[in-house]
Order: structure tokens, then sequence, then C-alpha cells
């Protein structure tokens, strides 16, 4: 309660009933682009959670009594009040609660890029192909695998320090682009990527604008994308654990220079990976 008075930004709810007592951790209010986090702790076990957020209802493995905590978050293009349903299956009732998540408009860097005027339109040969893969990375990102393949925090992937935000909205030789959907890390070709988290791979290939690629699922709808690979070190189904090598970086696609782009996304929005990962 100290918490919420003092920051206004967590709900604190203590709901008691007869079934047993539960406690829930909500922001109130987030930054379009970010993740954040709900937590819940109750002493008796529920049967089911079902959890709603933005048109996705998944069941959550429950790891209660005890605490557990969801990973949730609202890509660039939210703004606005945001629905947040969980529902609590008892032996003999449910209770349902729904949380109102304001999720602010922030501002993002801008950046101006110069590039061979070929690889900013894409030529008309390649638009089928473009087009294809977009369907292609945006399924395997909206796959819901109903476990939590992963526990604890996010690893960096690889050493590099920041070469481009997320976010950041891009103009390419003076063409406003879509914002950055993940962060650039600097790195010399060849330098090992590893998983964020512990998962599966869902999906690889070679894609025209984001190059060799690897796709984690990490379960409850969280993926970490790996883009611009130099060589693919994972196959599709493969599981794989934090900081396992899944490729190595490179600058295949469209890339001006050897680079990682990391994207992490949760229910298929993009999400800031920063706040995620710890050395640890
Ligand atoms: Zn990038």
């Amino acid at each position: 309660m100290i918490k919420s008075a003092f920051l206004g930004l967590v709900i604190f709810l203590l709901w008691v009933f007869p079934a047993g007592a539960v406690e829930i951790d909500v922001p109130r209010d987030i930054g379009r682009g970010e993740p954040f986090w709900v937590e819940m702790a109750s002493d008796r076990k529920p049967l089911d959670i079902k959890v709603s957020w933005l048109d996705r209802s998944f069941a959550l493995p429950v790891d209660l009594p005890g605490r557990q905590r969801i990973l949730l978050g609202a890509g660039l293009e939210r703004r606005g009040i945001y629905s947040l349903e969980l529902v609590f299956y008892w032996d003999d009732h449910r209770k349902k609660k729904e949380f109102l998540i304001n999720v602010k408009d922030k501002v993002y860097p801008e950046q101006h890029l110069s590039l061979p005027r070929e690889m900013v339109t894409p030529p008309d040969e390649v638009l089928t192909r473009i087009a294809r893969e977009r369907t292609q990375i945006r399924s395997a990102l909206n796959t819901l695998t109903p476990d939590r393949l992963w526990n604890g925090e996010f690893a960096y992937p690889v050493p590099g320090e920041v070469s481009s935000p997320f976010g950041v909205q891009r103009f390419l030789n003076n063409q406003p682009r879509s914002a950055h959907q993940g962060v650039d890390f600097r790195g010399t070709e060849g330098t090992p990527v590893s998983a964020v988290a512990d998962g599966r791979v869902v999906l690889t290939g070679e894609f025209y604008f984001g190059g060799q690629t690897v796709i984690v699922d990490h379960g409850l709808g969280v993926h970490s994308l790996y883009m611009h690979l130099s060589e693919i070190r994972v196959d599709e189904g493969d599981p794989v654990s934090k900081k396992q090598t899944v490729g190595l970086v490179g600058m295949t696609g469209r890339a001006t220079g050897p680079h990682l782009h990391l994207g992490v996304y949760v229910l298929g929005d993009a999400v800031d990976p920063l706040y995620l990962l710890s050395w640890d």
C-alpha cells in the first residue's frame, strides 16, 4: 500500500473471500512499447487462472499457493485504456477482476538513415516474397504455447553496446518508416548470439529484411527474435536454454554493418527488450 500511495504506479489489491485471499500487483499506467509484470500471491491454490489482454485469452499454469508473475506488454501502436481481465476458478465458484491500464504516449527519438535506393524501396519482384515472409514471422510471433518455458530474468544475447534503441522512429532517405521494433547491439561478425531465456525454436530462415533469423518461443505468448545473423546454429523445434548459442552476429538482410537486432514480443506486440535484460 505504501508503494502505491507514494508512486501512484501500482494497484495493490487485497482480495479476500471464503475460498482464500489473492493479492495482485498491476501497473496503473505504462508507456507504449513497454513490457510489464502482473504479480499474484495467494494462500490457496486455484484450479485455473484465465488471463485476457489485448484480445487474447489464455489459461495460466497455476504456481500458487505462493507467488507467481506473468509478463505482459503493449506495443508501440497502443495508446489509451486497455482492459486486463483475470479470472480465478476455485472448487465451487469463480472470481473475475478487471483492471484498466493506461497505455501512455511515450516519445521516442528519431533517426535519419541514408541507404541505397533499392534497399529502401524493394524491387517489385521481391514484394511477394516480403509479404510471404511477413506472414510467416507474424504467425510465429503469435504462437501461444500454454506453458511458461523460462524462469528468472532474460540474459543479454551479446556483450555489445546498444547502437539503436527500441522505438526509434526511422526515416530512410527522409521517408518515414515503421518504428524500430527491437534493439540493435553492436557486434563484430561471428560473435556468438545467445538465447535470452529458455524456450523452443519456432522459426529459422533467411528473410529479405531480417536476413538469417531465429525466433524462440518462451511460452505464454513471449518470443525473442534474432536477426541479421551470419550463421544459424539451431533448428526449428529445438529446445534451447538461456545463454545457449543460437547463431553468430552478421549483416545479412537489410543491414548497413554487422549487428544483432533483438526483438522481444508479448502476445505478438513488440516491447522494449532492455526492460527485461539483466547481466546476472
Ligand atoms: Zn534493428
